[in-house]
């Protein structure tokens, strides 16, 4: 490969790393240092009278109003709201930057001249995770799963303040042990309440050394792991769908070749529909999609990547070939393919099914979203 070509490689690869080790990190820590604001603001109030089932109402009423301030709050950091600079917008600015540069660079080292357009990257990266959002029909983003699981969590959290009435127990014994189950011995939230100043590093050490209560709560359980999974899930997605975007305007990216990461063989649930994306030949080789086309990442937590098949410089003036309809996925195909890569552990013809649903699906809605935008001239 010439240098034109493996210097725009490299940089899109020093852009991923950045985003991977450094602005995400910096997400994740933000979320955890939220809640463990949360947490140290649910224990402030002190109080060792029982709790009477007129003081639990209050601190239910308390507990809502804080969890939807903070998914509120967890929407805006990640959509933006009003300001329209949340972390899917930051992700996307940092691809199309990337983008830009690699471009810029290349055609220094190719000694050619043409021009590309990255205008409005970021807003047509979000219209496009909206709608391939819509037409996958998969309820798992942040818009739709947060609001409903907060809902159930108000039950859950009810059920936990009747008990305590009941068992006698103070406000403050009530809130910790709360604060204990909605940090479920979390390494990083514990961290992050040590850096809250001296009281969060006393909730800190208590949290650590109190037992979990016994009243089982699953979806206050949950609530940490799931707004973290939705928080990293949406931002990948984000960083995935604009280097989409970004390469669909690239006049050096043919394709893009889904590419599992080094972690997923490991994974007790592989191999699942990644692997699927990664070896189906939708019309344009094995795992290889045009960049307008390519499936959005396929599950919460997804790490996959995609590795780029560049365009000689002598090719950049021309246009890309068209894009025709991809071929789906035959169910016996998909069968085979996983059989391939289960080793001993075979999978169960419902987790099949659902594998190959999922793949169909990641695929048509790619090229539906395609032929929309398409029809609208854009
Ligand atoms: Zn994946």
């Amino acid at each position: 490969m010439d240098a034109a070509l493996t210097k725009y490689e490299e940089i899109l690869e020093r852009t991923k790393a950045f985003y991977l080790t450094s602005s995400r990190i910096k997400l994740e820590r933000d979320f955890y240092r939220l809640f463990a604001q949360f947490l140290l603001d649910l224990t402030r109030r002190e109080g060792t009278a029982p709790l009477t089932p007129a003081s639990a109402v209050e601190l239910e009423r308390w507990i809502k109003a804080r969890l939807t301030d903070l998914t509120q709050y967890l929407h805006t950091q990640i959509n933006g709201g009003s300001r329209a600079n949340g972390t899917l917008r930051d992700a996307a600015e940092l691809v199309t930057n990337g983008h830009l540069q690699a471009t810029t660079e290349a055609a220094a080292l190719a000694g050619v001249s043409y021009s590309a357009n990255y205008d409005r990257i970021p807003e047509r990266t979000l219209r496009l995770m909206i709608m391939r959002s819509q037409a996958e029909g998969l309820s798992e983003s942040f818009r739709s799963l947060l609001p409903l699981r907060t809902r159930e969590l108000a039950g859950d959290i009810d059920t936990f303040l009747v008990h305590m009435v009941a068992t006698g127990e103070s406000w403050q014994s009530s809130t910790t042990r709360l604060a204990k189950i909605l940090s479920r011995d979390n390494a990083s939230v514990l961290d992050a309440l040590g850096q809250l100043g001296p009281r969060g590093g006393r909730l800190r050490r208590f949290l650590k050394a109190e037992p979990l209560p016994e009243v089982d709560l699953k979806q206050a359980k949950q609530l940490l792991h799931r707004s973290r999974r939705i928080v990293i899930t949406e931002t990948n997605q984000a960083y995935h769908t604009s280097d989409i975007v970004a390469s669909a305007a690239s006049p050096v990216v043919l394709f893009l070749v889904w590419t599992l990461s080094g972690r997923h063989a490991g994974l007790p649930s592989s191999p699942d529909v990644c692997d699927l994306i990664a070896l189906h030949d939708a019309g344009y080789g094995p795992g290889h999609y045009p960049p307008e086309i390519c499936p959005s990442l396929l599950h919460p937590y997804c790490l996959c990547t995609t590795r780029k098949v560049l365009r000689p410089a002598s090719q950049w003036r021309l246009p890309k070939p068209p894009i025709a309809r991809p071929q789906g996925l035959s169910r016996d195909a998909a069968e085979t393919m996983l059989l391939g890569r289960a080793g001993d552990r075979v999978p169960t013809s419902a987790f099949v099914r659902a594998q190959w649903q999922r793949a169909n699906r990641k695929i048509f809605a790619s090229y539906t979203t395609y032929q929309e935008l398409a029809d609208v001239g854009s």
